[in-house]
């Protein structure tokens, strides 16, 4: 598959010598490693705030290449879609997945080799095992109270 984010004629391992604010736009979007995760519903428990990922995905999300189907307009169909910037990643890495290049970064962690950055190879995050490719629930048939049954582990 090619890749549809534009990773070509980026300064090699910009992320290790830049901090995340201080990245253009199109090294921001770069660092998405397509897994598709953030596109999963997610239950939180109220008292611990703790966050578990479910295999129940977003209505809009297409599993099997793990990106959005109407990315542009997606928030004419779901409204609440968040756009992830450097400002206001500090509010949502906590619920992140655990393996998003964002959220690893924000910790201060490196990325895995698998990333399409690293490998260059934007079907690497699939071969890992790392995105939603082919195991998602769709939402429309998976009631509310039914997603505790499909929470996965992470990271997976
Ligand atoms: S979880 Fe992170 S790396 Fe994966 S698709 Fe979402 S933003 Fe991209
Ligand atoms: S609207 Fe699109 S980008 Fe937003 S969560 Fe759903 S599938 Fe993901």
């Amino acid at each position: 598959m090619s890749d549809p984010i534009d990773r070509k004629g980026l300064a090699k391992r910009f992320w290790e010598r830049k901090p995340l604010n201080k990245l253009s736009d199109k090294e921001w979007e770069a660092l998405c490693d397509g897994c598709g995760k953030c596109c999963l519903n997610k239950l939180e428990d109220e008292d611990s705030g703790e966050v578990a990922l479910t295999r129940v995905a977003c209505r809009l999300l297409d599993d099997e290449t793990c990106r959005c189907a109407q990315y542009p307009i997606r928030h004419q169909f779901v409204p609440e879609c968040i756009v992830l910037k450097p400002e206001n990643l500090d509010t949502h890495a906590y619920w992140m997945p655990q393996t998003c290049a964002y959220r690893l970064l924000w910790q201060g962690k490196p990325l895995y080799d698998w990333h399409p950055l690293i490998s260059g190879d934007p079907d690497s995050v699939h071969k890992a095992g790392v995105s939603v490719q082919g195991w998602t629930v769709s939402e429309f048939e998976t009631p509310e109270e039914e997603w505790e049954d499909h929470i996965i582990e992470e990271p997976i």
